[in-house]
Parts: C-alpha cells; sequence; structure tokens
C-alpha cells in the first residue's frame, strides 16, 4: 500500500480478509504499508479537526487493523524518490496507490495568490500538525471569509472561532495551541455561491455549529426564500421551484435548511429584521459570529497595500487585486449575487457587492497529487482507474498489479467509513487478478527485500515498532497535560523519538 491512511489500511483489512478465507497456499499475505510521513492514518491525523474526538476515534479501528502482525508500517518513506515505482514492481506482486487527497483546489480568480488568502488544507494541516508545514499561521484576520459550503468549510469557521480554552483537550502539538492563543477572528462568513438547498453539509456537522460557546451563528433571511411568487422572471420562478422541491424531496437537504431556518427564527423572535442587525447584536453581546452568505458566487479577491499584518480595511475596494502593490494583502471578497437555474446551477446577475475582509479561506474541494510514474488524469486530479484495476490512461488499458482505492482513485468526496466499501472494490479485483494467476511476479519477493534496499539507501525508516514509540511517547506528553495525545511538531521530533535507523534495524 502506498499510504497509510483509512483507504490504504481498510485496504489491508480487506486483503487480510480475504487471505483468511481464500490462501490455501500457506504462504499467506504480507502487506507493507508505505507513507511518506513516519505517522500512519492519513488525513484521520492530519485532516479531520481535533474538535471531532469522535470522528477522530476511528484511529482505533485502522489501529486495531493495522497491529495484525501481517502488516509493516514503513514510515518517513517517499514515493517516486526512497521508492520508484520500478522498485516496487520489483518487489510487490501488487500496488495499491492509497495517497488521498490534500491540496487544495483554486477557484481559478485574481487575488488569490494575495497574503491573506489560504487554501482550506493550509490552515487543517497546521492546526492538525501535519509535520511538513510552516508551525506559524498567521491568525491574524479579524474578518474572514470562507468560500464554499461543505464540511471543510464548516471545519475552517468552526476552528476559526475556536478558544484556546475549547481546544485544551485536543491532540494538537503546542505551537498550535499557543497560535490559537493570538487568533483575533472575530466575524467568519462562509459564503455559498448557491442557495442553500444546494449546501454540501451534513446536518450533524452544522448543527455542531450551534453548539460553540460565544459564537452566533447568523443568517439572512432572504437566502430561504424558497418562494417563487417573490421573483421577476419566468427563469428565476423555475430555479426557485427547484430549490423548494428539493428542500422537500432530500432528507439531508431538508434536515440543513431546517437548521438554518432555526437560526433564522431565532434572530426574528430577538427582533432583529435583518442579517446585519443580527451581526450587530451579537458583536455588541461580547460574541464572536459566523455568518452564513449564499448565493454569492466569488468574482476576485481585492487586496490593498495599506493594511498591515491582521489590519482590517473598511469597505473601499480601489485597487482590485491586479493594481494592489506587491505587499498588498486581502481586504475584501467581491461576491457577484447569483440565482437559481431550475437544473440546480445559478447565473450570475451582474451585481456585485465586496465583503470586508482580512483574509480569505477557499474552501473548494482538494487535489490529489500526481505520482512519479503512475498515470494520472489532470482534469479529474485522480489515477484512472476501472473499479481500482489502474490504467495507463483514462478509458484504457489495465496494468497488472497495480490498482488504487481513496481519494486519489475517486475523487475527495465521501466520509471516512467510504473508503471502506472503495477498498473492498479494489481489492476485489486484486484477489480476482491473483486467482486468475495475471498479477506479475516480482523480480525480487523476499519479504526482507524492501528494508534492505531502503537501508542501503539510507532512509530512516520509522517501522511499526518505531511508529509505537511516537505513540507512547505522544500519549505520555498528553497524559502530562490531563488530555489524550499531544501531537510531536514536527518530522525530526518525530525520527528523534523513533530513534531513527538504529531502532529500525533491530
Ligand atoms: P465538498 O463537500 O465538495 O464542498 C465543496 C464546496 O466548495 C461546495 O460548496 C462547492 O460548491 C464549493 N465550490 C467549489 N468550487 C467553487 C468555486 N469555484 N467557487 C465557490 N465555491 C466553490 O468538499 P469539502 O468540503 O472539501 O469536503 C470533502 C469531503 O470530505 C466531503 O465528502 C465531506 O463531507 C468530507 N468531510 C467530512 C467531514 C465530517 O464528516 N465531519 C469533515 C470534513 C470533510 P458547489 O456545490 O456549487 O460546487
Amino acid at each position: 500500500m502506498i499510504g497509510s491512511g483509512p483507504a490504504g489500511v481498510y485496504a489491508s483489512e480487506a486483503l487480510l480478509e480475504w487471505s483468511d478465507s481464500h490462501d490455501e497456499s500457506g504462504r499467506g499475505v504480507v502487506v507493507d504499508l508505505i507513507d511518506r510521513l513516519p505517522v500512519p492514518y492519513g488525513l484521520l491525523r492530519h485532516g479531520v479537526a481535533p474538535d471531532h474526538p469522535r470522528i477522530k476515534g476511528i484511529a482505533r479501528t485502522l489501529e486495531g487493523i493495522a497491529q495484525d502482525p501481517r502488516i509493516r508500517f514503513l514510515g518517513n518513506v517517499e514515493f517516486g524518490t526512497d521508492l520508484t515505482l520500478a522498485d516496487v514492481r520489483r518487489l510487490y506482486h501488487a500496488v495499491v496507490f492509497a495517497t488521498g487527497a490534500l491540496t487544495d483546489r483554486t477557484m481559478g480568480i485574481p487575488g488569490e495568490d494575495l497574503a491573506g488568502s489560504f487554501g482550506a488544507a493550509e490552515f487543517v494541516t497546521w492546526y492538525d500538525g501535519h509535520p511538513d508545514v510552516d508551525p506559524d499561521f498567521p491568525l491574524t484576520a479579524r474578518r474572514a471569509a470562507v468560500v464554499g459550503v461543505g464540511n471543510v468549510a464548516l471545519d475552517v469557521a468552526r476552528m476559526l472561532v475556536r478558544t484556546p480554552e475549547q481546544l485544551e483537550a485536543t491532540d494538537i502539538p503546542e505551537h498550535v495551541r499557543e497560535g490559537f492563543a493570538g487568533n483575533t477572528a472575530q466575524i467568519v462568513s462562509v459564503v455559498g455561491r448557491r442557495g442553500p438547498v444546494y449546501a454540501k453539509f451534513t446536518p450533524l456537522e452544522l448543527r455542531e455549529m450551534a453548539k460553540i460557546e460565544g459564537v452566533t451563528v447568523v443568517v439572512d433571511p432572504d437566502d430561504l426564500d424558497y418562494d417563487d411568487d417573490n421573483t421577476d422572471t419566468p427563469a428565476q420562478s423555475a430555479g426557485s421551484r427547484a430549490a423548494r422541491e428539493l428542500r422537500e424531496s432530500d432528507r439531508r437537504v431538508g434536515q440543513v435548511c431546517a437548521q438554518l431556518e432555526k437560526w433564522a427564527g431565532a434572530q426574528r423572535d430577538a427582533g432583529l429584521a435583518t442579517a446585519d442587525e443580527a451581526e450587530a447584536a451579537a458583536l455588541a453581546a461580547g460574541d464572536k459570529v459566523v455568518r452564513f452568505r449564499f448565493n454569492r458566487a466569488p468574482v476576485e479577491i481585492v487586496g490593498g497595500g495599506e493594511a498591515g499584518a491582521g489590519g482590517r480595511s473598511d469597505s473601499e475596494t480601489d485597487g482590485g487585486a491586479g493594481e494592489a502593490g506587491a505587499d498588498a494583502r486581502v481586504t475584501a471578497l467581491r461576491l457577484e449575487i447569483t440565482e437559481p437555474t431550475a437544473d440546480g446551477g445559478v447565473r450570475g446577475t451582474g451585481r456585485t457587492e465586496d465583503l470586508p475582509v482580512d483574509a480569505v479561506f477557499r474552501a473548494v474541494g482538494y487535489r490529489s497529487s500526481s505520482l512519479e510514474g503512475v498515470p494520472f488524469a489532470d482534469r479529474t486530479a485522480t489515477i484512472p482507474h476501472d473499479e481500482g484495476r489502474v490504467l495507463d490512461s483514462p478509458g484504457g488499458d489495465p496494468i497488472p498489479g497495480l490498482f488504487t482505492a481513496g481519494w486519489v482513485k475517486r475523487g475527495p468526496t465521501g466520509v471516512i467509513g467510504t473508503n471502506r466499501s472503495c477498498a473492498v472494490e479494489t481489492v476485489g479485483h486484486l484477489t480476482e487478478d491473483l486467482a486468475a494467476g495475471t498479477l506479475p511476479d516480482p523480480a525480487d519477493g523476499d519479504p526482507q527485500a524492501v528494508r534492505e534496499l531502503l537501508l542501503e539507501r539510507g532512509v530512516e525508516v520509522v517501522d511499526g515498532p518505531a511508529w509505537l514509540a511516537i505513540d507512547e511517547h505522544e500519549k505520555g506528553l498528553g497524559e502530562a497535560a490531563g488530555r489524550e495525545r499531544t501531537k510531536l511538531p514536527n518530522r525530526a521530533a518525530m525520527i528523534d523519538v523513533a530513534g531513527g535507523l538504529s531502532r529500525c534495524q533491530q
């Protein structure tokens, strides 16, 4: 397995289960779980928000699987450099690429490279203590916009309004804890280019926003109006009707809308007629605000040279991104007001408004990265495959012995559990090929050969026992502070605790 996140671990599990019930040869199956990080579990460790212990708990399931003696963890091994495609083809009967997706998609609008414009993954990997990212993250924005209305946007918005005290029990590394102490965010706008019925939120995750102490959620009641009597043209009526029908027919959509309507109702009951009034009242009461803004498509991130780090701007947005100086930073997010079309899309109205913000986080989806020598479809940013069998090109021929699972196979959608069925499908074909004798025989199938090769190349492999040393160390750090775990801050600290090569040679 290349990648030890949920997809790689579930694929290992599926393979061992198959071996238990089918492999009569007595040779058994050995799985190497190879990861470029010194620690396993991929996005579960470096993607799931730290204030989501329920989801982080899945780590225990993955741990249980990974502790099977037939699975060997080989961490701190980079595919493409430490081990090439030619190497793994020479060493294994089959290779499953399960490398996930953790780079940010871009929106393709001006200003995305301004200071203060971030991809969600930049923030997520920082707060989740990814060992390779810059330990400093500038949490200096008073007003921030999060673009996208999926669960990652909710994670980012929720974390932006968290206090260090609320994160006290979590496993974040100490430098992240200190970073949150300087967080100045007061108003976080979550921006959807379509209406609420098309939001990708899951109801449980949305409802959580209501439970954060010191935070008021604000909704614009106009965004929740699906009444086609209030429209001007037949096209607008058709769009509103389609939205209303979806709200009524889809259970998840109904629950998401009901939660938004509940917040809007609370504002109304408090005598606050508009979202602006509700926002002002919350701020006056000393709360932070998470405000949902729908039917607004970002068209530009506007920058200005004047605002210092953390400085906020007012709504003057003269000097768009193109005109702003070299040290320009975000001062506003320019939004085009949209209206729904009957097919679930949106059309721009030509009317724009500038939302004054000091930072923009785009949570518009992740992208997988290509792997050296492995076919990759740029358009979808996935490995071309047929139910998990890697193809030489999209729609092309299978490459015997190469497989894929998880987000790099099907794109960045679905919850962690989705990776189990995805991995089962892939492994189903792998074992079919094994039974049919179509897996290529490796030139050097000795299970020790990979370790010898890595040692020869001077790779500081963090193997299973070395990972357990890191795991115990992190638990010890956590225990001292009354929490389950405190993550180590970087790769050097992890390798130091793991004992590097010397431990692995034992
Ligand atoms: P997502 O659910 O696909 O949401 C992406 C959002 O970005 C959509 O609202 C999309 O709007 C919007 N978007 C895309 N391009 C845009 C653009 N150019 N301008 C403006 N908006 C744009 O992706 P995600 O939030 O990254 O989540 C990925 C997967 O991880 C999902 O399956 C999610 O449920 C899962 N996840 C789960 C949890 C959890 O269970 N707690 C937490 C985090 C993530 P359109 O719909 O209009 O394209």
